[in-house]
């Protein structure tokens, strides 16, 4: 088997501009990885002979003189971007069989650029979970192993957990996710590779099943800063089709990666300090500050005084969108339809087979969800929870602001806990504890990456995050490299021979 796959987006595009190896020989590794790993269960719906076509097509337009930006690049994509005729699942039920007849604009903008689709990945129903256990379609498995329990399966991170794990893996050499409160960030911490959630309004939402529309946003996940980069680079722009997509020039996000953090101020939030956090964690995260200030950086202490409302806040107004959102699974326009009572031809009323199918076709988490969106929203309640939570929200948003007239830009820890095993998974309040700092920076709309920077003690990757201004993505890359330079983190989960 090549090691092929092995290489970065940056590297294999050099490979190929050189005509060292040809898109077919590296998407036939990543083919083959994928084989390899099935029991990751990181892809719903593989298209291997879709992709080793793609790659024969892109070997024959680089031959006629094409330059595209990924042309050739194997990617995987979540199976949250509707991909035309190609099952699109949501990792729900409900969508089973589902194949759009559109492409979302994110996965067309990186066709246009020459991507080449390995299939859909894995996530958590809907988007909603931080461990990649809500899927309809079965567990992802992190490819890291802790040294402590070297038998027992991870999680890794959600919602974008086969993204994560695929790319780990060496499975593709990037993956799109989409993050709401973390799930880019997160699942890239849990599987040490690097996440970057963009500015809200950046990439198009058109074509993403909806979760909570104000905050959904779509990003690159890689294994390296300037992969993310490369990435965004064709999934960013504006687009008509959706209202929310700023009309901003997209810039090339790696024009300042080199450029060091000399003179710049990195901000550290007292309050991201939770309690029962694992000290190698705030350890690594001082560590890491501590390297920027040896590149030349002034370190700089800051607060985000409403940090602690945020994730409160978030668990209104992301199931008050989610609810409303979903109400569109009705098992008439999409996917599946609840069977009729044993005996009987048809349901007794529209309302039954409405009610039968979504019952059938949710999972729990996303019940509750809903559930608990209706509440917020119904009239007796709506000014105390969900007017409120909006408040909260501008509160925070005003945090960075603040914030950023003194700082360039943010250091977290991007979790509070290395991935957890399969079995031990925390359950309610605690599982949405994992998202505790990268949930602000969805609130407010702004940029983050997260970067692995060590290891756990047991032998687990751990990550920071780096928070910047919107729109201004170059820059955080640029921080965003320098931490990854500083940090040089070569470990990787155990690979095939
Ligand atoms: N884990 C968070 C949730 O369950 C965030 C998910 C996401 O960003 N899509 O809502």
């Amino acid at each position: 088997m090549s090691e092929l796959n092995r290489l970065t987006i940056a590297q294999a595009r050099k490979g190929m501009a050189e005509g060292a190896f040809s898109s077919v020989e590296l998407t036939q590794s990543c083919v083959d990885a994928m084989e390899a790993r099935a029991d990751l269960g990181a892809f719903i719906t593989p298209t291997p002979e879709a992709a080793l076509e793609a790659a024969a097509e892109a070997d024959r337009k680089r031959a006629a003189g094409d330059e595209g930006a990924l042309l050739g690049i194997p990617l995987g994509i979540k199976d949250l971007f509707c991909t035309e005729g190609v099952q699109t699942t949501a990792a729900s039920r409900i969508l089973e069989g589902f194949k759009p007849t559109y492409e979302s604009t994110v996965t067309r903008n990186l066709l246009r650029d020459g991507a080449v689709f390995l299939g859909k990945l894995n996530l958590d129903e809907f988007a909603m979970g931080s461990s990649n256990t809500t899927s309809y379609y079965g567990n992802v498995v992190n490819p890291w192993q802790s040294s402590d329990k070297p038998n027992m399966q991870l999680v890794p991170g959600g919602s974008s957990g086969g993204s994560a794990s695929a790319v780990a893996a060496r499975l593709c050499l990037g993956a799109t996710g989409t993050d709401t409160g973390g799930s880019i960030r997160q699942p890239a911490a849990f599987c040490g590779i690097t996440g970057l959630k963009p500015t809200y309004g950046r990439c198009s939402r058109w074509g993403v099943v909806a979760f909570a529309s104000s905050l959904d946003q779509a990003g690159p996940m890689a294994r390296s800063v300037e992969d993310c980069g490369l990435m965004l680079g064709s999934m960013a722009g504006y687009d008509p089709m959706d209202t929310t997509s700023v009309d901003t020039p997209v810039p090339d996000y790696t024009a300042e990666l080199g450029a060091g953090v000399k003179g710049l101020k990195i901000g550290i939030p007292q309050e991201y300090r939770v309690d029962g956090m694992p000290e190698e964690i705030e350890k690594l995260w001082m560590e890491t500050a501590e390297r920027l200030r040896a590149e030349g950086a002034e370190i700089v202490e800051i607060s985000l005084p409403h940090t602690h409302a945020a994730l409160p806040a978030y668990y209104i107004v992301a199931p008050a969108e989610a609810s409303s959102n979903l109400a569109r699974y009705d098992g008439v326009r999409y996917g599946f339809r609840s069977d009729a009572p044993e005996g009987l031809p048809e349901f007794s009323s529209l309302e039954e087979m409405y009610a039968t199918t979504r019952g059938e076709g949710f999972g729990p988490e996303v019940q509750r969800r809903i559930m608990i969106g209706a509440y917020v929203l119904s009239a007796g309640f709506y000014d105390a929870y969900y007017n409120k939570a909006r408040r909260v929200r501008t509160l925070i948003a005003q945090d960075f602001s603040r914030a950023f007239e003194q700082v360039d830009a943010i250091l977290t820890p991007t979790t509070p806990s290395p991935a957890f095993g399969i079995t031990e998974e925390p359950t309610g309040v605690e599982m949405y504890m994992n998202d505790v700092f990268t949930v602000p920076a969805s609130m407010a709309g702004i940029p983050g990456i997260s970067v692995p920077v060590g290891m756990s003690k047991d032998g687990l990757p751990l990550g920071v995050q780096l928070l910047g201004k919107p729109f201004e993505e170059v820059g955080l890359l640029r921080v965003a490299q320098a931490v990854e330079t500083a940090a040089d983190f070569t470990a990787a989960p155990q690979l095939m021979a």
